[in-house]
């Protein structure tokens, strides 16, 4: 049974059961069916349909939001921003696709070669309950747009945020089965991935979901990508702004109520200001409001299962085991709501914890910071990097000459300098040692699940001699421009909008009533036949018609 429970409160929203085989089967032959005809949908239509999904995530944002803070806790200020962030990665494809899938010509002896990015088909993502959207829609938008199709496993205790996914696709018109959530429990996975018809998959969760999925995939020469644990430093040295740094350091350990991947979890002080920076951090942790997620004025919500209050206070108990000292929280906090439920947990700060003690190897999901004093440079390298883990790190300091050493010598997928790690689509996001592999967003999170394909063409004889199998040319070169020249001139005349075109709630996708253009081009005349042009005939509502479906404009798929 897979259950919807209020965090909150306990309280059951909403249970289902688990996909049998043959509905999983049925699910399976459906992906594999639109992998077939979805490559070759327009690009313009893809982005067509990409930009309506992000007015649908803006004109269903409160249901969106409130949904998330229902199954799984988050206050609702972060749950509508997490609404808008995935709006903007939509966009951020949409603007983006064409440059990202553009083949990329390549000089060498021969008469062509060229790298072209074929989607690889179907994907299975199994994915966290923490960001129920953005953990999703940071693969789902740079793999729809390319081509490929998505299945998604997410995670037991977000069902209906899964089911609301699937249908915002449904809903902005991508056609049936491109993306579908499959409710399956954990076990089911390998039946998934083990499936011929799947041909890669991306995990974000635990290294222990990571490691029996990769190890599967791996059995089976499937492609994966890792999105795992961290243990992120939060460095401050001598020349930062102080006031900046402490502020940040809050929130860089709270955001999500303390659980998320790139969250700070141990903070690495310099010990010239590490007496200032302890005494404000601990009162500005201790002043946060912890409770009802739906109010505007929490700052912590519940932890969204009660296993989660659990490891944390064992956690507490090893640090103190470990010679640490509780400088504020540590315990379960006091119910809001009649004191006998809710997976409160009170904001954290443990000093003095013996570094290589096996607390301080962990990673910490839930409002727990851990507070080093380092005398030097050296010494803040090398605590930050004394961990398995390895998906980023923020350091506050003016000095140029730490920052250059801090982003050479940080073991890990991202530097932030005087500002909190985040998630950006333009930027790749990903780490190295145990958090994982491979990276999402940006150009390199889209070409995960693409084929890099070599074109290579080399003309071994002149055009007025027979070939080398004797076989005549059908028309010299110079009168038929190869497929990359067709290519890359389509796409110099293809300027996706800047801007959504979407400016009222789209309605479903089986009636699309237009409120945008298709990408408009600088010279939408030469690209015929394959172009999709806006009808004009006098008619405010033929402006309104999606892209025509069929035949790539770009020749991309
Ligand atoms: P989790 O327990 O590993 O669950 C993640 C997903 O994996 C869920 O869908 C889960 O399904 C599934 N799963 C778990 N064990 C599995 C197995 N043996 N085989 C197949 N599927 C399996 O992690 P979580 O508690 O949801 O998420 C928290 C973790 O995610 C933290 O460690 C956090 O740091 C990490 N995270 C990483 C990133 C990143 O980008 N690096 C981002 C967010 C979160 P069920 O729910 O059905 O068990």
């Amino acid at each position: 049974m897979i259950q919807s429970l209020n965090p909150a409160n306990g309280k059951l929203l909403r249970s289902f059961d688990p996909l049998t085989p043959d509905a999983l089967n049925a699910k399976l032959a459906i992906a594999a069916s639109a992998a077939k005809t979805y490559p070759n949908e327009s690009l313009d239509l893809r982005i067509f349909w990409m930009r309506r999904l992000a007015a649908l995530l803006e004109a269903d944002l409160e249901e969106l939001a409130a949904t998330m803070t229902a199954e799984m806790g988050k206050t609702i200020v972060s749950a509508r921003a997490e609404v808008t962030k995935c709006a903007a990665a939509c966009r951020y494809y949409a603007d983006n696709a064409a440059r990202i899938l553009a083949p990329e010509r390549i000089a060498t002896e021969h008469s062509e070669s060229y790298v072209r990015y074929d989607p690889l088909g179907v994907i299975l993502a199994v994915m966290p309950w923490n960001f129920p959207l953005w953990q999703v829609f940071r693969f789902l938008a740079p793999a729809l747009m390319a081509g490929n199709i998505g299945l998604l496993k997410h995670a037991s205790n977000v069902p209906q945020c899964a089911l609301a996914i699937e249908a915002l696709v449904r809903r902005a018109g991508f056609p049936r089965g491109v993306f579908q959530t499959l409710l399956i429990e954990a076990r089911q996975v390998e039946n998934v991935l083990s499936d011929g018809r799947v041909a890669a998959v991306t995990v974000t969760g635990s290294e222990a979901a990571g490691r029996a999925i990769a190890a599967q995939a791996g059995w089976l020469i499937k492609k994966t990508v890792l999105e795992l644990g961290g243990s992120d430093p939060f460095i401050v040295l001598p020349s930062a702004d102080l006031d900046a740094a402490i502020d940040n350091a809050i929130k860089a350990r709270c955001i999500n109520n303390g659980q998320s991947c790139i969250a700070a979890k141990r903070f690495i002080v310099h010990e010239s200001i590490y007496p200032e920076f302890e005494k404000r951090f601990v009162a500005g942790m201790a002043a946060l409001t912890v409770g009802d997620p739906t109010l505007e004025t929490t700052d912590i919500g519940p932890l969204a299962t009660p296993q989660i209050v659990e490891d944390l206070l064992d956690q507490v108990t090893h640090a103190r085991e470990s010679g640490g000292r509780v400088l504020t929280g540590g315990s379960r906090a006091v119910n809001v709501e009649g004191g006998r439920f809710g997976n409160y947990f009170q904001p954290t700060v443990i000093a003095g914890v013996v570094r290589n003690s096996p607390v301080c190897q962990e990673e910490t999901f839930g409002p727990v910071a851990l507070l080093f004093r380092i005398g030097s440079l050296d010494e803040a390298i090398a605590l930050a990097n004394d961990t398995p883990f390895g998906l980023a790190a923020s350091a506050w300091t003016t000095d140029d000459a730490e920052k250059q050493r801090l982003a050479v010598e940080l073991q890990c997928g991202s530097v932030f300098f005087n500002t909190p790690v985040a998630s950006d689509p333009r930027l790749p996001f990903g780490g190295i040692k145990r958090s994982g592999y491979g990276r999402e967003l940006s150009a390199a999170g889209m070409r995960e699940f693409l084929n890099a394909k070599t074109i290579v063409v080399a003309e071994h004889v002149s055009h007025t001699q027979p070939s080398l199998f004797d076989q005549p040319k059908a028309e010299p070169r110079s009168d038929k421009p190869s497929e990359f020249l067709q290519i890359a001139d389509q796409l110099r005349r293809f300027e996706p909008r800047k801007s959504s075109p979407l400016t009222a709630e789209p309605t479903r996708a089986t009636a699309p009533t237009r409120t945008a253009e298709p990408a408009k081009t600088s010279e939408p005349a030469k690209v015929e036949p394959t172009k999709p042009e806006p009808q004009r005939n006098g008619s405010d509502k033929d402006d309104d018609a999606p892209p025509p479906r069929g035949g790539s404009i770009l020749g991309l798929r």
